[in-house]
């Protein structure tokens, strides 16, 4: 998707590991060893469909396999290619590194336009290629576990769950070997808006961070930012939903790619996700301004800009025009490696990819833990937490009835205190925790060191130095 005249993905992503490894003192050779995409599987294969044989081409890239599983989600669109495919592979790699889940990169691939498909040609479709990966180990809960990414979904998901499931009849961990799955196909609470949510953590997380906030000229809280954000999909509605309906923030302009909405004082998120839903276009939606040209929007005035859809749309082309002090990376490689240059120059911000779109691996991980034990987390200790609360309580309503004390409880804190975490708090606990974990990371390499002045080579350095750590420690 890079513009013509720039480098493609994967050329942009290495420029943009070149640039940190040239700070490093890795061993000779390792740079290289670390860079490579190990290798990358093209399949063909038909179907037959409405009468005739349909032919489809698929990939599956494994970038590293430092740690195994290696994991990745897989990709729904006309615009799949090898390149790109291996560059977002690469970028789960650095990503997995970063917030510490125990994988290696991969990312996988099928040129083809979902839409143009009903839900049983696309069943058919998708068992077929996760039959051609799961014959070659390319799918399995221990060496290759992908995930949901642009055009899938948890119904995939579910499809290539069951198809491992029926050539692997005896695997008792057969399910752990697709992440993102629904509920009652061996899924997880939280995992659908994960990576939106993820999106919400790292914001609090940089919010938090008085130097950054100075270096991206931002003051205050979330509370009235204004937000642009790209493509109102998976990623893109629920970190959207979450800014606006629990930090206040005010979703100036939704683009999407038929134009954009957009409205000074906030746009009703939920009410255009579900326009969206119904009539498959943003077009028609009453209650905001209509532009045609959507990517116009980019550039426009705001206080953060989200892109959550596609790679490459902020680049050589626009980005001297982006207005907005803060970007935060939803989508994968969203700015190509020239525009990161004119945008550092500027002083903009950017919240880099690896890290901000982490929070569905990192969901992704726990999920897959959860399938290899059986177990629903908090199933154990929710009732035993839940009796210990009760322990505080009456003891504390006890002491309240003492009217020379004449001291009372507050509302809601019996109700909120009895109640023991299921399995989708402890789901956001562990998701909050390891987006503030990674961001602190980050901030301290970026805050630290004067030969780095971006959280993207920061980024880059914590997890090249972890990557790197762990080839060492297999001898290598
Ligand atoms: P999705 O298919 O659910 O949503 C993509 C959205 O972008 C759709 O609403 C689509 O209409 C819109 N879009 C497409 N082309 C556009 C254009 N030219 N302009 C504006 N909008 C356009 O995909 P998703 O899962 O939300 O993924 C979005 C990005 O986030 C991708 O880069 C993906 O790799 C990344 N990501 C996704 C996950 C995940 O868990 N789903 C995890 C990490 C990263």
């Amino acid at each position: 998707m890079n513009p013509a005249n720039e480098p493609s993905f994967r050329d942009s992503v290495d420029l943009m590991f070149n640039r940190a490894v040239a700070l490093m003192d890795l061993p000779p050779g390792l740079e290289e060893k670390i860079r490579v995409c190990n290798a990358t599987y093209t399949v063909r294969f038909g179907v037959r469909l409405r009468g005739r044989i349909h032919t489809f081409t698929g990939y599956r890239s494994v970038h590293s396999e430092h740690m195994e599983p290696v994991k990745g989600g897989i990709r729904y669109s006309m615009a799949v290619n090898q390149n790109e495919v291996e560059a977002l592979a690469a970028l789960m790699t650095y990503k997995c590194a970063l917030v510490e889940a125990p994988f290696g990169g991969s990312k996988g691939g099928l040129c083809i336009d979902p839409r143009d498909y009903d839900e049983h040609e696309l069943e058919l479709i998708t068992r077929r290629f996760a039959y051609e990966l799961i014959k070659r180990d390319m799918i399995n809960p221990a060496q290759n576990v992908p995930a949901p990414d642009m055009g899938t979904g948890e119904r995939e998901m579910a499809w290539i769950a069951d198809q491992y499931k029926r050539m692997n009849t005896t695997d008792i961990n057969g399910v752990a070997c697709v992440t993102g799955k629904p509920i009652n196909a061996g899924g997880i609470q939280g995992r659908t808006e994960a990576t939106g949510r993820g999106v919400q953590y790292a914001l609090h997380a940089f919010f938090r961070d008085p130097e950054g906030m100075k270096k991206a000229g931002l003051t205050g809280k979330l509370e009235g930012k204004r937000v642009i954000i790209q493509g109102l999909g998976n990623v893109g509605y629920h970190a959207a939903k979450f800014l606006s309906e629990e930090d206040g923030a005010k979703i100036t302009a939704i683009i999407e790619r038929d134009g954009a909405l957009h409205d000074q004082d906030g746009l009703n998120v939920e009410a255009v996700h579900k326009w969206i839903e119904k009539h498959g276009t943003i077009k028609g939606y009453a209650d905001a301004k209509f532009e045609e040209d959507g990517a116009k929007f980019l550039e426009a005035e705001c206080d953060i800009l989200i892109p959550a859809a596609l790679e490459g749309v902020i680049n050589l082309s626009n980005a001297e025009r982006i207005q907005a002090p803060l970007i935060i990376e939803a989508a994968n490689g969203p700015v190509t490696a020239g525009a990161d240059e004119v945008l550092r120059k500027k002083g903009i911000v950017i919240v880099p990819d690896m890290y901000a779109n982490a929070g569905g691996v990192t969901v992704s991980y726990f999920e897959w833990v959860k399938n290899l034990s059986h177990i629903r987390f908090g199933r154990m200790q929710r009732r035993a937490e839940e009796s210990r609360h009760q322990l505080v309580v009456d003891e504390l309503e006890r002491l309240s009835a003492d009217k020379e004390l004449g001291w009372t409880l507050s509302p809601n804190f019996k109700e909120k205190y009895l109640r023991g975490a299921g399995e989708l708090e402890l789901v956001r606990s562990g998701l909050d925790d390891t987006m503030r974990t990674a961001y602190e990371a980050m901030a301290h390499v970026w805050h630290s060191r004067d030969d780095v002045d971006d959280l993207r080579t920061a980024a880059y350095l914590v997890s090249i130095a972890k990557v790197a750590a762990s080839y060492h420690a297999k001898g290598l």
